[in-house]
């Protein structure tokens, strides 16, 4: 049994707030309770900065927080909430993903910040919240996400207009400034 098998075996599970079986907690206590692992981690530590696995609370805004506003506003409190989490890196394509497979919303760590308006946060966390509540539906053996009844709904959010100017300034390569066709 590899140590870094059962380590990552542990951070998923973490992840999917689902305990580690017994047995790959062993494998890796065992391993990690010798003096120079001890050593090293302590070492790694102090040298990986604040935060390996992200979560809701980012530095500027709390995810948990804003779900419970959006559920309680626009959902009437009936969503139940998923596992919401930061993504690891900054990503300016994709700001935010529905994983309905592990109940999961990732929200791109882009957004964490200052510079960003909490309405614009809040309209991409309320889009993945539209998923949760409008699943996929199959036509003809193709998948469609954004559904009528979908976007009727996203169009109710009281900045959706001004979240889809933000959309191009952030998702938009700034170095091929383009005019929109009509
Ligand atoms: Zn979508």
């Amino acid at each position: 049994m590899g140590v870094h098998r059962a380590l990552a075996h542990i951070l998923v599970s973490k992840l999917l707030r689902r305990r580690a079986r017994g047995f790959y907690e062993k494998v890796y206590r065992d391993y990690s309770f010798t003096p120079e692992v001890q050593r090293n981690s302590d070492f790694a530590r102090r040298h990986r900065g604040r935060k390996i696995v992200s979560g809701p609370r980012g530095s500027c805004y709390d995810l948990a927080r804003i779900f419970t506003r959006l559920n309680r506003r626009y959902f009437d409190g009936q969503l139940d909430q998923p596992t919401l989490t930061w993504s690891q890196r900054r990503t300016r394509t994709t700001l935010g993903h529905h994983d309905g497979v592990h109940d999961t919303i990732v929200i791109s760590k882009t957004l964490d910040s200052s510079d960003v308006p909490e309405w614009f946060v809040e309209y991409i966390l309320y889009h993945e919240m539209l998923h949760i509540k409008h699943p996929a539906r199959l036509i003809n053996g193709r998948r469609y996400y954004h559904t009528k009844d979908f976007r009727a709904e996203e169009q109710r959010f009281p900045f959706y207009e001004e979240a889809q100017q933000w959309l191009e300034r952030i998702a938009r390569p700034r170095r091929t400034p383009r005019t929109r066709a009509a």
